[in-house]
């Protein structure tokens, strides 16, 4: 029985996680889970899995102890930060499924790395904002990393199995493919998304997922965090990834040979697959997704990204060239912005303008230690909050 700690397990992929650990009893159980606000759904969670630990807030620990308790349960109760980072590096679990949204995710995500676990990786921005630091903790402590971000899911399949030996560039692989749906606002100009709200941002054509990656899927930030995200995973340089818009959701990215095959990974949009796919690699396992009928899909189409109506795609791909804290600076505004956007105060258009001006702010600095990466981050909020504040009443 292979033993899974869960970082997010209220969250849209924690429950996708959960489905797939139910589908298959016989080969997981759940070591630990984390929740952060919806605690009825984590209490549900320890009633049905019965782990060995759940990780809530400070002030939320002893109550729910007691809730536990109550419900004739003998899960423990950890707290907080250091609550995550120890159920993440304990010795009895052999895989961490990172799956908390945004910068909340580093450390444990971190921790997992540094105990040379399995890790499933769907927190992205965990690995934007530490990018080398966080590849070289893999290579060093021998973790096992996999991709669950659905694009780099499909990439990884499409690779050769032993691609991270040799630069993809000596293996014949010419470039990756980073398929995007394009968001609720494909073909919108830049005047007519001046007025899109929260509601309108968070209803995705084709994902069902929580609401800081729907924006950024709208905003298409999501597809720049990708882009960085893809540039570490598989040791590129993001002129070797071109971004192609296909609305439909059914090739989850390519990858093409110098040869002229291009290897594509299909399927129904359902971050089942992914998540079966990493937790069982190199076998296979149910996910409980529908098999793709390819006649009912219908046609497939692409298009390109359009960068004048959705910056936010090359400020990405820009930070991640700028290298340095530059990353780690554009995710932390983005964090703020998009927060400030679900709450009904920022445009949906100043989201990029906000990145942009905390990246102008922005000093270049090398980020080889993770003390100056926090500070880095904790200075690109406050950037960001400022800038916030002129923007909102003006
Ligand atoms: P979500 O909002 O549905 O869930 C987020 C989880 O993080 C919840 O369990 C929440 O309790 C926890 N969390 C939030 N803030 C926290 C904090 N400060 N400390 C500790 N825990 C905290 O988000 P999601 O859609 O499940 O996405 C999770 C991650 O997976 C994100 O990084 C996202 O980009 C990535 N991802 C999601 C999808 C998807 O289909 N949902 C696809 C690819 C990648
Ligand atoms: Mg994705």
């Amino acid at each position: 029985m292979i033993a899974v700690t869960l970082l997010g397990g209220t969250g849209s992929i924690g429950e996708s996680t959960l489905d797939v650990l139910a589908r298959n009893p016989d080969l997981y159980r759940l070591f630990a889970v984390s929740g952060y606000r919806r605690l009825d759904e984590l209490l549900q969670i320890c009633q049905h899995f019965q782990p060995e630990y759940a990780v809530v807030p400070k002030e939320a620990a002893a109550s729910f102890q007691q809730r536990l308790k109550s419900s004739g349960l003998t899960t423990q109760v950890a707290e907080g930060e250091e609550g995550l980072v120890w159920v993440s590096q304990h010795t009895d679990t052999q895989v961490v499924v990172a799956a908390i949204v945004g910068a909340a995710g580093l450390l444990p995500t971190l921790a997992a790395v540094k105990a040379g676990k399995r890790i499933l990786l769907a927190n992205k921005e965990a690995l934007v904002m530490s990018g080398a630091l966080f590849m070289d903790a893999v290579q060093e402590h021998q973790a096992t990393l996999l991709p669950v971000d659905s694009e780099h899911n499909a990439i990884f399949q499409c690779l050769p199995q032993q691609f991270a030996d040799k630069p993809l560039a000596d293996q014949g692989i010419e470039k990756l493919l980073l398929t995007a749906s394009g968001g609720p606002f494909r073909g919108w100009k830049k005047e007519q998304l001046k007025t899109v709200t929260p509601a309108q941002a968070v209803a995705h054509p084709n994902w069902s997922m929580g609401q800081k990656i729907s924006v950024d899927s709208a905003t298409l930030m999501n597809k720049g965090l990708e882009l960085i995200e893809a540039c570490w995973l598989f040791s590129l340089q993001p002129e070797a990834i071109q971004v192609v818009v296909h609305p439909q959701s059914i090739i989850h990215s390519l990858v093409s040979y110098k040869d002229g095959s291009v290897l594509a990974q299909m399927g129904n949009p359902d971050m089942r697959t992914p998540l079966a796919h990493a937790l069982a690699w190199p076998e296979r396992i149910d996910a409980g997704v529908a098999p793709l009928d390819l006649i009912a899909s219908g046609a497939l189409t692409f298009e390109a990204a359009d960068d004048d109506a959705f910056p936010c795609l090359d400020l990405a791909r820009q930070a991640f060239k700028a290298g340095g804290c530059y990353p780690a600076q554009l995710n932390a505004a983005n964090e703020v912005a998009v927060d400030s956007f679900l709450q009904g105060q920022l445009g949906f258009t100043q989201i990029p303008e906000v990145i942009d001006r905390v990246l102008q702010a922005s000093e270049p600095r090398p980020a080889n230690d993770l003390e100056i990466l926090l500070s880095e981050d904790g200075r690109a909020r406050d950037l960001a909050q400022q800038t916030l504040k002129d923007f909102i009443t003006n």
